[in-house]
């Protein structure tokens, strides 16, 4: 057998059009070269999307301030007394450089 079809796009096409791998017994990927190619764009794309997403809502944090963004969110601000809050706060702390209280 000189090729395989393609798990992704289903044509058979010969081993040159797939790309080696050791771990697979064929020693060859299950998928064409063509299609790695796109779901590898596709995937970037979906990375830049959550990456962007992620950015805005940070920057929207800086704008109308944490505290309003929060307490849309769901959150119980501001009760020191209470330990998952102290969590949230430090864990916001430590990953955005957001303080919530004063
Ligand atoms: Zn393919």
């Amino acid at each position: 057998m000189e090729g395989r079809n393609c798990i992704r796009c289903g044509e058979f096409k010969l081993w040159e059009h797939f790309p080696h791998h050791k771990s697979f017994t064929s020693g060859h990927a299950s998928a064409c070269k063509a299609c790695i190619q796109k779901r590898y764009v596709e995937r970037n794309i979906v990375i830049q999307e959550t990456n962007s997403a992620l950015a805005a809502s940070l920057d929207e944090v800086s704008k109308k301030g944490a505290e309003e963004i929060l307490t849309n969110m769901g959150f119980e601000l501001y009760n020191p007394e209470n330990p998952v809050y102290l969590q949230f706060e430090e864990r916001m702390r430590v990953k955005y450089g957001i303080t919530l209280s004063k």
